[in-house]
């Protein structure tokens, strides 16, 4: 696979307005909290079988954010936003290169 797997690790999480993920490479990923939250890959967001969005984007709010966040494992990242959902689970990896996001320096 190409996929380098040990740079799917981030070294630094933190929130100022937009989530921020410091990758252990030095890679720095910025993700935008509505774009990310109508991201959610759970169950009650995308049917799980045919991978249909089930989301209506319109009924989250715009200043939705984080209110509690933890690492699963050393795989992905659980959030739980501040309208009460909490199901989803963000893998480093989908983080990584699949989640809408910024990059914002490579060394
Ligand atoms: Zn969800």
């Amino acid at each position: 696979m190409a996929f380098k797997r040990n740079n799917a690790i981030p070294k630094e999480i933190f929130f100022d307005g937009k989530m921020n993920i410091i990758w252990k490479d030095g890679v720095h990923t910025v993700y935008d909290y509505w774009e990310l939250r109508t991201s959610c890959p759970c169950a009650s967001c995308v049917d799980e079988f045919t991978g249909e969005k089930i989301l209506d984007d319109s009924t989250v709010e715009k200043n939705v954010h984080p209110v509690e966040s933890a690492y699963i494992g050393n795989y992905a990242l659980e959030i739980l936003w501040s309208d009460g959902h909490d199901t989803g689970i963000y893998t480093f990896r989908k983080l990584r290169t699949g989640y809408p996001h910024e990059t914002l320096t490579v060394n």
